[in-house]
């Protein structure tokens, strides 16, 4: 009993390292082969997050501006509160503006 285990495994290892190496010449056929799909598929990955990206720069560009700052109507640009001259309703002018 225990030599027909034995015997077995020898031939299924023989048979493993025949398909093994039969396996690694079909993988460098594969490999040679599919090169060009990968990195094409590759490329159109990476161009979805570059697009992404820039929609984010948008989105962070409009944030800065917090609870205790404010645009200026005049200038358009972001003042700290203690820059406000004046307040006429939503028009909000910077000091620079008002002086
Ligand atoms: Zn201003």
């Amino acid at each position: 009993m225990a030599t027909d285990y034995d015997s077995p495994r020898k031939t299924d290892d023989d048979v493993n390292e025949d398909s093994l190496e039969e396996l690694k010449a079909r993988r460098n056929d594969k490999t040679s082969s599919s090169v060009d799909v990968d990195e094409a598929e590759q490329a159109e990955g990476f161009e979805l997050p570059g697009a992404d990206l820039s929609n984010e720069e948008l989105s962070v560009r409009v944030l800065p501006r917090q609870a205790d700052e404010f645009t200026c109507s005049r200038c358009f640009l972001v003042h700290h509160r203690s820059q406000l001259a004046s307040s006429n309703g939503s028009q909000l002018v910077c000091k620079e503006c008002a002086a």
